[in-house]
């Protein structure tokens, strides 16, 4: 095809396709009135005007025809970049350059000195065959014109020149452009009536291609693509390319709005920007990866019955000539085209296939949907909340597992049964009808037995709204809240006992200080007020460190060890004195190896966890008694108990007692404050040490704490 066009192309007179007499006209009788001397030439040499020069030198030397060939001025003539062309007899034109369509013209608007030189007249007149003594005077008598003058009547007349011939090279498209759409719509209806093209895709493409090399070709340029939109992805593609870099191109894909015919395709309008590097819509990429230059594009929309289905554009003007505004409105010819030939295609191929891909589709929907069927109900199935759907008539149409066990139905036996004959409890029952006759969705919480305990459970009630907007039926979510509700009872009574444990000491600090202000109290009472406010203080101050602690825990900060070697006699001893006279219902005794280790601990850590346990053992023996503190040491472990004579603890607790929060339920531990943080710190701050805590006891006899970690020696 292309060949085709190509050679059809050659054939064409230049002076036509230009239609470069409409041109001469002008030239003619712009020389005349403005005594000036006018000729056109390509720099191909094709187009050539004759000169218009209405001077007697010009006049006489061309009367001959060696003077004839003298004043003929050939490409050669004219020298690259020069803007003053000297021709014959020195007379000095100016050169001004235009181009159009790829090619080059240069317009020779003369002249302008006049340099008196007999020898030269001389040789002219002997090389011409003319009267050197005529001819000099001839000569004499051309019009002069200064640089500036010449320069702008050679502008004037340049813009002239791309006018007119703008003009009659626009005619001549539309005219190329009307045989060429003739023939093509004449070959593709052709095409068509023969089924080839609209058979497969190929002969789309095909058909496409025809279309850009038409466009190519009638408007000179280096490339043009054909870019569809995938509106799935909101993207388009290259449905065809042409040009040197085709298969870089067709790779490439651009988001709607991205690039000049992304912006096409957004807006269904057409574009031609001459200059590519100084519009902002330009997408670089594009080229980057292509590694083609683009400088000029027209780029317009495909449209099928008014909607962009893509876009089609042309890039670059060979020789870097302008597009102009003509070739857009012949694209959109050639796009209208395509978009027709698209359609076609589309179409025809579309129906062929219909049928038997309707009966596929058909048949993977019914699959699809038995997949589906089975993919849902295995989901409800699993689901950890029960889940029970009923028809608009109350009959139960599905119950999970879960829903069979906390209702104690049968699932097989349940479908179909009526929903109060199979879940008693009235509440949820109502709800259910409630929704069937609001449309509404009802969210509420209902407590019913399972085994011996009462469950709380967050149900969610949906109503299934049909293509007619009546509900179907309903479908109810069941969950266990029983748990995090046991949770939030525990939290609020937790902060309840903080309050309470924070408001204990503060009591008696506050009372004693304010005797100490308000009397005059003695040395001896000073004394034992102030003894009563610091123990009351380390108590506020012990606690406030085990929140701080538990919360740093609870955050996943955790706690942090400083380790240093201590005297670990010494530090049982230091804990021993702080406890010693706190309670006169109890004896502490202390017993210590006689050789102390010396081991890698945290100090305050490891007095923290004396501490819990001391204040545990002297608060759960309210009767008072022995409170036994022991050290040893076995197989590079050391060992530390806390032993008490109190209240001890039942053999169901002993695991929950080192759990946040946990307090043993009896009426004796109620009275006795606590927050129930102490024993799991105590454990926390062991295992950070790589050891750990166990607890013996017996309920009325007693508990003793044994602590254990490896020991650690300083290098
Ligand atoms: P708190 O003492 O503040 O309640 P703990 O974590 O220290 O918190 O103890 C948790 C629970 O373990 C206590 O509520 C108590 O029931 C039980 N417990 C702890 N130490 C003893 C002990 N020496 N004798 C009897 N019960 C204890």
């Amino acid at each position: 095809m292309a060949d085709e066009f190509g050679s059809k192309q050659n054939t064409i007179d230049s002076s036509k396709l230009f239609n470069i007499r409409v041109w001469e006209g002008i030239q003619y009788k712009f020389a005349k009135d403005l005594g000036i001397a006018i000729k056109v030439m390509s720099e191909d040499g094709k187009i050539n005007t004759p000169e218009s020069n209405f001077s007697d030198f010009y006049r006489l030397l061309t009367s001959t025809e060696e003077g004839r060939k003298i004043c003929e001025v050939t490409p050669d003539s004219i020298e690259k970049d020069v803007r003053f062309v000297s021709l014959y007899a020195d007379c000095v034109y100016y050169c001004a350059t235009t181009y159009f369509y790829g090619k080059k013209f240069n317009i020779l608007v003369g002249i302008r000195e006049r340099k008196y030189d007999e020898k030269m007249v001389k040789d002219l007149s002997v090389k011409a065959g003319l009267d050197y003594t005529e001819l000099l005077e001839a000569y004499k008598t051309q019009t002069v014109f200064p640089e500036e003058k010449i320069t702008n009547i050679a502008d004037l007349i340049v813009d002239l020149f791309n006018i007119v011939i703008e003009l009659s090279v626009q005619e001549y498209i539309t005219h190329m452009a009307n045989k060429e759409k003739e023939e093509e719509i004449a070959k593709m209806s052709a095409l068509m009536e023969a089924s080839i093209i609209i058979n497969s895709t190929r002969n789309l493409d095909q058909l496409l291609k025809i279309i850009m090399q038409s466009a190519e070709k009638v408007m000179q340029a280096e490339a043009s693509s054909v870019f569809l939109i995938d509106s799935e992805k909101n993207e388009l593609f290259f449905e065809i390319a042409t040009g040197p870099k085709e298969e870089e191109v067709k790779k490439i894909r651009l988001k709607m709005g991205e690039g000049i015919a992304g912006w096409v395709a957004y807006t269904g309008e057409s574009l031609l920007v001459p200059d590519v590097s100084k519009d902002p819509r330009f997408a670089r990429r594009v080229d980057e990866q292509t590694m083609f230059i683009t400088k000029s594009v027209i780029c317009v929309p495909l449209k099928v019955r008014n909607q962009t289905i893509g876009v089609v554009q042309v890039l670059n003007k060979i020789g870097g000539g302008n597009f102009s505004k003509t070739e857009i409105k012949f694209l959109e010819a050639l796009a209208s085209q395509a978009a027709i030939a698209i359609e076609n295609a589309n179409l025809y191929e579309h129906l062929e296939e219909r049928a038997e891909q309707l009966n596929k589709e058909l048949k993977t929907a019914n699959l699809d949907l038995g997949i589906e069927k089975l993919r849902i109900e295995s989901m409800v199935q699993s689901m950890e909340d029960a889940v029970v759907a009923v028809n608009k008539d109350k009959k139960i149409v599905m119950v999970n597992r879960v829903a069979e066990r906390i209702f104690s139905i049968d699932g097989g036996a349940a479908e179909g049964k009526a929903l109060d004959d199979v879940i008693m409890t009235k509440d949820i029952v109502d709800n259910f009808t409630m929704v069937l006759l609001t449309k509404n969705i009802n969210k509420t919480e209902v407590k019913f037995q399972l085994g011996n305990k009462e469950h709380i459970f967050a149900a969610v009630i949906a109503p299934i709204i049909d293509e007619k907007s009546e509900a179907a039926g309903s479908v109810a979510v069941f969950r266990d809240i029983t748990e995090i509700k046991e949770l939030d009872k525990m939290k609020s009574e937790f902060l309840n006992m903080v309050s309470h444990e924070l408001r204990t000491p503060l009591t008696p600090i506050q009372a004693y200080s304010e005797l100490m202000m308000i009397r005059n109290v003695d040395n001896e009472k000073v004394k034992k007020y102030a003894n009563i406010i610091n123990k009351e203080t380390q108590r506020l101050g012990a606690l406030i460190g085990d929140l701080l602690d538990l919360s740093r825990i609870d955050a996943g900060k955790g706690l942090s060890l400083t380790l240093e070697p201590v005297d670990m006699n010494e530090l049982m001893n230091t804990v021993y004195e702080t406890f010693r006279n706190a309670s006169v219902k109890h004896k502490i005794i202390l017993t210590l190896p006689e050789k102390s280790e010396i081991i890698m601990v945290d100090k305050n850590k490891m007095i923290q966890v004396m501490t819990n346990l001391l204040s545990n053992a002297l608060k759960y023996s309210p009767e008072g008694g022995d409170i036994e503190i022991r050290t040893w040491t076995d197989k590079e472990i050391f060992y530390g108990s806390v032993k008490d004579s109190g209240l001890g603890i039942a053999v169901e607790d002993l695991e929950k007692i080192f759990d946040k929060f946990y307090r043993v339920e009896s009426e004796k531990v109620k009275k006795i404050g606590g927050t129930g943080i102490g024993l799991p710190i105590v454990k926390y701050i062991l295992e950070l040490h790589n050891g750990g805590v166990d607890v013996k006891s017996e309920m009325d006899k007693g508990s003793e704490f044994i602590f254990h970690i490896p020991i650690v020696r300083p290098s």
